[in-house]
């Protein structure tokens, strides 16, 4: 397969060109352009450019509202309702990341939830945003289309609904754990029932329920979750934070984020941000103590921190720039027109 290699400013112009030309407001075209070329500068692929045909379709469609312009209430002093109004996530998180951001320094703590949303992407950049530019801790949420399935079932009723936690850290960039609660993504068995290849065991259950290394059979059943049942009751507790605390759609009423078919997916996502200092220590002794935790863990050979592998292939990128394969290159060029 051949590829392109792309700088970051070029892959988010492209993404941003395509998500206009198929009718994006210019904003949300702009924001959501900007973190899929920050997942893939990350070296997160699933979650970059390669969405753009997708979602793409989905404006096309009116699945996906090209022109929705987020909307935001102020509940209470520390909390704040962002309704994507069935356009792309990205728009809306970031009304939640600024206005989280702004009320954090007096409230010592705030909670954003969206609704009517859509695919947020590689979760932990919105996470680390918070945690260096407005110094606090920071948890996201989102829930997604069905995959897994509730412990005990083989029915997938909920998302791979994945956590990301950023904080600040004495001398160097913020500290990032970004992840989902299924054992792989589901791209990786989308992949292997390509080239017709198994699956180890422990990855999925099949339309039956019952444990498969046939990859065909996977994708017709269940993923599994991290942790087994304390993983599906993970997954369940995700669920709830995002589908139920911001009234939207869950898991198993979600329409999919990879074509156009159906209604707006309308789940939904959660951030809470904590400032240091507001809790007990103050903002510096608790980035000293991150960095004496951390510097603990990285005392034990074979120890590396989350989030380290992904810095260091933003940086060989950021220098050398993002490989592309050229068919999806060529796919959004048409796009753009
Ligand atoms: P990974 O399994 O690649 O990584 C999970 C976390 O564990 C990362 O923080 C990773 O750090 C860390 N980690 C892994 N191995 C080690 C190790 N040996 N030592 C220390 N830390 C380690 O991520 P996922 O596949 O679960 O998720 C990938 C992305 O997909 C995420 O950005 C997630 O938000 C996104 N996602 C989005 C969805 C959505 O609907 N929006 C749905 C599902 C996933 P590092 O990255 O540095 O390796």
């Amino acid at each position: 397969m051949s590829s392109e290699v792309l700088s970051f400013d070029a892959a988010e112009a492209l993404a941003g060109a395509a998500l206009r030309a198929v009718g994006a407001r210019s904003e949300a075209a702009a924001e959501t352009a900007r973190a899929l070329a920050r997942a893939d500068l990350d070296g997160i692929a699933s979650h970059g450019l390669s969405r753009v045909p997708a979602y793409a379709a989905q404006i096309r469609a009116g699945k996906v509202k090209g022109d929705a312009v987020p909307s935001v209430t102020r509940p209470a002093d520390a909390t704040v309702a962002v309704d994507a109004g069935d356009g792309l996530a990205y728009p809306a998180i970031a009304a939640a990341i600024r206005w989280a951001a702004s009320l954090v320094g007096r409230n010592g703590i705030v909670a954003a939830g969206v609704r009517n949303s859509h695919h947020a992407g590689a979760l932990g950049l919105f996470v680390e945003d918070l945690a260096r530019d407005a110094g606090v801790f920071a948890l996201a949420f989102t829930n997604s289309p069905a995959g897994i399935a509730p412990a005990g079932s083989g029915t997938p009723l909920f998302g791979t609904n994945p956590v990301a936690f950023a904080c600040p850290m004495t001398g160097r960039d913020p500290l990032v754990i970004d992840l989902s609660l299924s054992v792989v993504a589901r791209g990786r068995i989308m992949v292997a029932a390509q080239k017709g290849e198994p699956i180890p065991e422990g990855w999925a259950t099949d339309a039956q329920g019952n444990p498969t290394t046939d990859a065909k059979s996977a994708l017709a059943g269940a993923m599994l979750p991290i942790g087994g049942a304390k993983g599906a009751a993970l997954v369940l507790m995700v669920e709830l934070l995002t589908a139920a605390l911001t009234a939207s759609h869950a898991g198993f009423e979600a329409s999919s984020f990879f074509d156009d078919k159906g209604g707006p997916p309308r789940i939904g996502q959660l951030v809470l941000a904590i400032r240091p200092g507001a809790v007990g220590a103050d903002a510096q002794a608790v980035a000293d103590r991150v960095a004496a935790i951390t510097a603990r863990m990285l005392a034990e050979p074979g120890v590396r921190l989350p989030g380290d592998r992904r810095l260091a292939i933003r940086a060989r990128q950021r220098r050398d720039g993002i490989p592309y394969p050229a068919a999806l290159l060529a796919e959004l060029r048409a796009i753009a027109g």
